[in-house]
């Protein structure tokens, strides 16, 4: 069988369209699938070595990261931080800090452009990847889109185009893929001066989105889409033609809808916290009781400085003004953010009944999966394990 329809028939692919680029639209086109996720659709058979290509490229399958320790993994250093301009801070998904770094690295030349996903002109749902070259670019493209975005079907034409130096910001696996690429074509080597990672619990199919803003009644669709943002966390907003909106808080429209349908490989994702990236960038949550306090105020973003790349970034970013930081207490982010906590321990047991039932498909290296999940409370473990095993063979056979 085809590495793609195993990848596919598995229900691992993140319809990132790396594939695509890389083998041509001639022999493998994305396409938008009624589960509301994009996969590649194969059209001519692949040879031997785009075969072997394509295994060694797809961030579902193949994740490969320098040796790191803990929870957090490693990092040069880890703050709290937001942005200094007080419109970037509300409009961003959290503290704008991923917003800010991307429009410093420009204003100073250090790129010549940002690559980062926004939402497409033409649409108020549909996203994928743009390539901003100015403040008003990059500012368009802040907020979190909780949804699928075509990241990579252009990349090889794009970074063909020209000797561009670029930022790239994307989620965990969007990083991973973007490394992937670099390593297997020496002649993007150097290209990605900067690797900015968001944190990610999932990605939801586009049709939790049509869920969410279809409770409002409205039969029309709206003009336009926000998740979050304008506030932290904001709200889900609805815009209509008529004028009127609809929104939901953070907790409804995540907690209670776009969160309950994310694509199955999220469900065993080993890194949600970008372990390949220069910084990692999440919400830095209130806590209340030891969880997430969703109440609104000004928003602020944790960064795990990973690299010297990224420390130099963060530095002079703050020096000049753009961010504003404190240092962080690495104990609060596990109050902060128990799911990523929990999920890093337990994604060593979660991956086995996945490994075994595919034949070993995933290849993941340097993320301290093993010695994680022989730390982790056995009882737990064996428990995740099981559950995975039963979600997976619903997954593939319906019960
Ligand atoms: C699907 C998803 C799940 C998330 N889960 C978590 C989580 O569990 N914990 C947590 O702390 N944070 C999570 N976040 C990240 C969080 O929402 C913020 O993006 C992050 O804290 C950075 O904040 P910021 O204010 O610096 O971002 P901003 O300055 O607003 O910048 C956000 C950046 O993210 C990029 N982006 C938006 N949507 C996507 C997407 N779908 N794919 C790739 N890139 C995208 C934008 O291009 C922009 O550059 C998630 C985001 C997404 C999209
Ligand atoms: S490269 Fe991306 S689109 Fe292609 S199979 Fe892998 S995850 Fe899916
Ligand atoms: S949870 Fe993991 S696999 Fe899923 S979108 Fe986020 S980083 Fe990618």
């Amino acid at each position: 069988m085809q590495v793609i329809e195993k990848i596919k028939k598995n229900r691992l692919c993140l319809g990132c369209g790396l594939c695509s680029s890389v083998v041509g639209q001639e022999k493998c086109e994305m396409r938008l699938v009624k589960t509301g996720f994009y996969e590649p659709e194969v059209k001519k058979p692949f040879t031997f070595s785009e075969e072997k290509a394509v295994k060694q490229l797809c961030p579902a399958v193949h994740v490969e990261a320098r040796s790191h320790v803990g929870v957090w993994g490693n990092m040069l250093s880890a703050c709290e931080a937001w942005s200094a301009d007080a419109f970037i801070r509300h409009k961003a998904a959290s503290g704008g800090v991923t917003t800010s770094l991307a429009i410093f690295a420009l204003e100073h030349h250090l790129v010549d452009a940002v690559l980062q996903v926004g939402v497409r002109p033409d649409s108020y749902l549909y996203n994928e990847l743009q390539v901003s070259r100015s403040r008003e670019d990059i500012l368009r493209n802040a907020q979190s889109r909780y949804a699928p975005a075509l990241v990579f079907h252009q990349i090889k034409t794009i970074l063909d185009s020209s000797s561009d130096l670029y930022a790239f910001i994307g989620k965990p696996c969007d990083i991973a893929a973007m490394q992937n690429l670099v390593r297997m074509c020496p002649q993007y080597e150097g290209r990605i001066k900067y690797f900015l990672s968001i944190f990610c619990a999932g990605m939801p199919s586009y049709n939790a989105t049509l869920k969410a803003w279809q409770q409002s009644g409205h039969k029309d669709t709206p003009v336009a889409l926000k998740y979050r943002g304008d506030g932290w966390p904001g709200k889900f907003t609805a815009q209509f033609d008529d004028g009127s909106t609809y929104q939901m808080t953070y907790n409804e429209s995540w907690g209670k809808i776009l969160g309950r349908d994310v694509a199955f490989r999220c469900k065993i994702c080993p890194d949600g916290i970008g372990l390949l990236a220069d910084i990692a960038i999440g919400d830095s949550w209130n806590t209340k009781d030891g969880y997430p306090d969703f109440t609104e105020s000004d928003g602020k973003c944790f960064c795990m400085v990973r690299t010297k790349a990224g420390a130099s970034l963060m530095d002079a970013a703050a020096k000049e003004e753009y961010i504003k930081s404190r240092p962080l207490n690495l104990q609060e982010v596990k109050n902060q953010q128990p799911y990523q906590y929990k999920r890093r321990k337990l994604a060593g047991w979660r991956l086995l009944p996945v490994q075994v039932m595919t034949g070993w498909l995933l290849h993941f290296e340097g993320l301290n999966l093993l010695s994680l999940a022989l730390t982790a409370n056995l009882r737990k473990g064996f428990r995740d394990m099981c559950g995975t095993y039963k979600r997976f063979r619903k997954e593939l056979h319906g019960k």
